[in-house]
């Protein structure tokens, strides 16, 4: 970069506040713009596959992470009735050098945005800037803002730009134009959190039932002092009811005892679904949608990142690792070709865009939740004799290690990434840039 203008990143969600803090980490200036008017923890649980807790790892944001996330033993697929399926262990439980985290997704944005903030100061993010437009004149692109916070408008001029602003992205809209909406599943998700008593050892996810009527089920803090645990739960179904649904908005409330009605059939002896449901702290509705995987996520200086490049299905929990990954990505990338940002962006896309495109199509497919779909239609023909599981290991193994594969956290290939150096603390005083006035 010839240091006339930090790059700017529009969003300062999972995606931008990792790749903010990737870019310093790196030596490379930028400033995030968020459209909203303050940063507060919002959304409910996610989960961090052991490839997205080695990035944030690598920006020395374990050990926050570790105090507010729970580590993950497995995952149980579970059929309609509560029957196990499968067990199947995660992270470092399976051999993996990383741990699964399952966080409060305000949690995990509230470590990204306090580090940010605590190693390059408060000009590293402004706060109530919404993108209007972005023109490109020559080597530069011109962003233009509403300024929510102070009314009027306000133009960042930078070398570069990286949208990270999320499923409805206007990077992408100004990429794009005539995009049509993001793709519906047909599946409304209903999402809540709830304290409970720990379910089963109080480390394990669950995920009961079918594609069309499930129940994922996990906690997301460690048991507080009078015992109880943040439960985690999305109860998914196949049939629209209570309004519209709209992509984008993840705040969404809806009635708790029309969503514990639905799921009245979900009483396991491990969890009660409707008793979770109806003594929520939240319960809020989202459509599961993505869009079609595209050819391109950059056009010269302004490149697209997590779910404003690939909205996915959250299935196989991989939006927001992957997120993490395309952070990583492009903050090595431009690292690398400082003086020539088109060349770093387009190297990110050579690194990315295959591999997340097959994990988008992967989850349309259902990823590993196929297991409970085979599972269902084994039941259905009738019930496997003593002693006989539902399904064989090598069905199992031939679901669960093929998108192991197509999403990159195979125990190989992690075992191989645990030699990287971390980026935090640096070691090299000029590694710490703060934003330029
Ligand atoms: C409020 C909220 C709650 C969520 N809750 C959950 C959840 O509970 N579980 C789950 O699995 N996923 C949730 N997600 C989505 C999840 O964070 C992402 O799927 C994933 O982590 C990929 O992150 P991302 O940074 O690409 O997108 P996001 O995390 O969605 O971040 C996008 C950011 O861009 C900002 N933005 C949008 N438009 C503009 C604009 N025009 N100008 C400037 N900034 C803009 C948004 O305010 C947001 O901060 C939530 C997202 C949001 C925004």
């Amino acid at each position: 970069m010839s240091g006339l203008a930090p790059i700017v990143v529009v969003g300062g969600g999972i995606a931008g506040l990792a790749t903010a803090l990737g870019l310093w980490a790196r030596g490379v200036p930028c400033v995030v713009a968020e459209s909203a008017r303050e940063i507060v923890p919002l959304g409910v649980g996610i989960n961090l596959l052991p490839h997205g807790v080695r990035v944030l790892t690598e920006l020395g944001l374990a050990e926050a992470l570790a105090e507010v996330s729970v580590e993950t033993r497995a995952i149980e697929y579970r059929s309609r009735d509560g029957r196990l399926i499968h067990s199947d262990p995660r992270g470092r439980h399976a051999g993996m050098a990383f741990p699964q985290l399952s966080v409060h997704r305000g949690n995990l944005h509230t470590v990204l945005y306090g580090a940010l903030l605590d190693r390059h100061g408060d000009d590293a993010i402004r706060p109530g800037l919404r993108l209007r437009s972005v023109e490109r004149r020559g080597g530069f692109v011109h962003a233009c803002f509403e300024d929510r916070r102070h009314g009027g408008e306000v133009r960042l001029d930078t070398e570069g730009l990286i949208g990270a602003d999320g499923v409805m992205s206007s990077v992408r809209a100004a990429m794009r134009p005539g995009e049509p909406p993001p793709r519906g599943s047909g599946i409304v998700m209903y999402r809540g959190l709830t304290w409970a008593r720990p379910m089963l050892d109080g480390r394990t996810m669950v995920i009961a039932g079918v594609h069309e009527h499930k129940a994922v089920l996990y906690p997301v803090r460690p048991p507080r002092r009078d015992g109880l645990q943040l439960i985690n739960w999305v109860a998914e179904h196949g049939e629209r009811f209570g309004g519209d649904t709209t992509a984008g908005d993840w705040n969404r409330p809806v009635d708790r005892a029309e969503v514990a009605a639905l799921f009245a059939d979900c009483r396991f002896d491990f969890a009660d679904v409707p008793a979770l449901v109806r003594a929520a702290e939240v319960c809020l509705s989202y459509p599961m949608v993505d869009r079609d995987p595209v050819d391109s996520w950059v056009d010269g200086r302004v490149a697209l990142i997590g779910d404003a490049a690939h909205p996915m299905y959250p299935i196989g929990a991989n939006g927001s690792s992957q997120a993490l990954l395309d952070a990583e990505a492009i903050a090595e990338c431009v690292a690398a070709s400082p003086r020539d940002l088109p060349a770093g962006f387009a190297a990110f896309q050579a690194r990315r865009l295959e591999t997340v495109n097959a994990v988008v199509l992967a989850n349309r497919a259902r990823g590993p939740e196929k297991l409970l779909q085979l599972a269902d239609e084994r039941l259905a023909a009738g019930a496997p004799a003593d002693g006989e599981p539902i399904l064989s290991g090598e069905t199992i193994d031939t679901v669960t290690s093929a998108y192991r594969r197509t999403a990159g956290f195979e125990r190989e290939s992690l075992a191989s990434m645990s030699a990287r150096p971390r980026l935090w603390p640096p070691t090299r005083s000029d590694a710490t840039p703060r934003p330029g006035p």
